[in-house]
């Protein structure tokens, strides 16, 4: 949500490099744009509504000379997404781009206006921007100014401040919102994720939430909140500026659809060589709260079933969001296990912290290495599925569940559930998923079949049972996100309460069957619904190759058959394709779906 790049050089391309770096964060999920730079000590800001390409426009009729440049992709949480509201913002001697919202912002722009401020726009932001003016006024030091006004908001936020008196300096903090530093020999930056500058550098800083830190061309400083400075380490990104290109795919969410088998493979082998869960002893807990968003959550509920199926541990789940009203339920005794991709989602920040808080033991499934979820949970099982462009998760989502079927495995043998035959079976069939998927996802004739089936309908139902209901809701998500299409996840057998008056003659039903012990009750929900005239898309394994389908589906796709640690992947790989076939036939812009954000950093 929202990207931040600062960048300040001996050079002076700072627009282009800040720009080039802005495209890179363009996976985050935007509505509008806005660069300022310095030109012969006069300021620019340029900013435009939708595409970056539209600011780049702007820009190619400029001189864009500069050597130091703050550009930001806006996802707007106050005031509607036009020009003035886009950052950056300007106020007085200060220059502002900001990731996050304040929340006490109307509070002080009374103050502010008491003070004699005017405002032109209806952003947090440039109250913020107005903000650290008015404490630079009083003060006269920069990053005392930053700091005392930061010590003012409430919120989230990251900053890049430029100050009018100084425009080669950037000034930066945060708090709950991402923002790291880059460093490079041509000059230094200030961007959300070390993705917008690998093109230029490896070498990078996290920020922490009580550092202040001063950007030159030449050095970087980090200040504490008593203006003391404090080291820092320099880290190198393993990852290189190839695993953020489409790589020949026409989309990243297909580039990370392909990626799955050998992502899934990798945590099943990490499991069995190096796997690191005796701090993870679940006879310490009373109870489990697994807490997570959208897909994450979906993914939990997988891990949940698993836990309570395999391992006989029962589990709650519940949306970050919603957690904070379950608050009387955490004890020092709860284990709480936390599931984000990004690592940065700040409903599951704030569920985790009030945890804590509580004296919960947290543990977090999480993505992207350093993260603030990595950093803040007791213990951080990485699934090391690589960058995830595409704002529908898919690889993501997949290796949170492969995940979990790791911890359940464990929790099955701590508590000497797992024989010897079985768990070497388990053993043979996890560490040759990445030929199951592979079938699975080679199958993309019949996805696009299906794909021209549905993709001029409206609406869709979702159904199974057991295991099968969870990975409907994925499935169903996944097709909303980025074919707009409307579609819901129903537990087969509860249609019949209520919703199966929606079933009219041709409105698509893709049901799912996999478990044996299930699939006759799902199999009459599904004839349920053909009986009131819906379209029939069946999704089993090839357990069930010998049966007429025919008499209840009008199509029908086969995936291998496999034990429910990693069913759940295989179908949901076919899912997957469905949805990006459908959005394909529907001209969606697949990688970024309107209105979402890839890293949702606003609660
Ligand atoms: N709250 C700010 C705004 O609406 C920043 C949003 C963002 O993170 O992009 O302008």
């Amino acid at each position: 949500m929202c990207g931040i790049i600062g960048y300040t050089t001996k050079s002076s391309n700072s627009v282009d490099v800040a720009l080039s770096g802005l495209k890179n964060l363009e996976y985050r999920g935007y509505d509008s744009s806005g660069i300022a730079f310095y030109n012969n000590n006069e300021l620019d800001i340029v900013k435009a509504k939708g595409k970056i390409s539209n600011l780049d426009e702007k820009l190619s009729k400029m001189n864009t000379t500069s050597n130091c440049a703050i550009a930001h992709t806006r996802w707007a949480t106050h005031g509607e997404p036009n020009e003035t509201n886009a950052h950056p913002h300007h106020v007085g001697k200060v220059t502002l781009v900001h990731n996050g919202i304040i929340e006490n912002y109307a509070a002080l722009k009374e103050e502010l206006q008491q003070a004699g401020y005017t405002f032109n726009s209806q952003t947090d932001t440039e109250v913020a921007t107005a903000y650290i003016d008015y404490c630079y006024n009083k003060c006269n030091n920069k990053l005392q100014a930053l700091i005392d006004a930061c010590k003012k908001f409430r919120g989230s936020y990251a900053f890049n401040v430029i100050y009018e008196d100084e425009p080669n300096t950037i000034y930066a903090s945060r708090k709950d919102s991402p923002l790291v530093v880059g460093y490079s020999n041509k000059g230094n930056f200030a961007a959300s994720d070390v993705s917008a500058i690998l093109d230029y550098t490896n070498k990078y800083s996290l920020i922490n939430e009580d550092d202040f830190v001063k950007i030159t061309n030449s050095v970087v400083t980090f200040y504490n909140d008593k203006l003391q400075e404090v080291s820092k380490e320099i880290k190198t990104a393993t990852w290189d500026a190839n695993q953020y290109q489409k790589n020949g795919y026409d989309h990243f969410m297909l580039k990370e659809i392909y990626e799955q088998p050998k992502v899934i493979q990798d945590i099943f082998s990490r499991y069995y060589n190096d796997c690191d869960y005796a701090d993870i002893d679940f006879s310490n807990f009373d109870n489990i709260h697994i807490v997570a968003c959208g897909s994450a959550m979906h993914a939990s509920l997988v891990g949940k079933y698993l836990l309570q199926t395999y391992a006989k541990i029962p589990a709650m789940v519940e949306v970050a969001s919603e957690y904070r009203y379950s608050e009387e339920l955490i004890t020092p005794k709860t284990l709480m296990i936390v599931v984000s991709q990004s690592g940065e989602t700040a409903d599951t920040i704030a569920a985790l912290r009030l945890a804590k808080e509580k004296g919960a033991y947290v543990v977090g499934i999480v993505n992207a290495v350093g993260s603030t979820i990595s950093r803040e949970v007791d213990k951080c099982i990485y699934t090391y599925a690589g960058p995830e462009i595409a704002v529908a998760t898919t690889k993501g989502y997949t290796s949170q569940v492969a995940i979990f079927s790791t911890l359940v495995l464990n929790a099955m043998k701590q508590k000497g559930l797992l024989d010897e035959d079985t768990s070497s079976k388990l053993k043979d069939e996890l560490l040759t998923i990445e030929d199951k998927l592979n079938e699975v996802i080679s199958n993309r004739n019949t996805y696009l079949d299906i794909a021209k089936d549905i993709y001029n309908h409206n609406d869709l139902f979702f159904i199974g049972r057991g295991i099968d209901s969870t990975v409907c809701m994925e499935g169903s998500l996944k097709l909303k996100e980025i074919s707009y299409m409307h579609s819901e996840a129903y537990s087969a057998g509860e249609l019949k309460h209520g919703t199966i008056s929606l079933i009219e003659d041709g409105t698509p039903v893709i049901s799912i069957a996999t478990d044996p012990t299930l699939f006759e009750k799902t199999v009459s929900n599904i004839k349920e619904t053909k009986a009131r005239g819906s379209y029939s898309i069946f999704v089993t394994t090839d357990k069930h190759n010998d049966m007429n389908f025919a008499e209840f589906a009008d199509k029908t796709v086969i995936v291998p058959e496999a034990s429910e640690f990693i069913q759940p992947i295989l179908v949901v790989s076919a899912l997957q394709l469905i949805a990006y076939e459908t959005a394909k036939l529907r001209g969606c812009d697949i990688d970024k779906p309107r209105n979402l954000a890839k890293s949702v950093t606003v609660e």
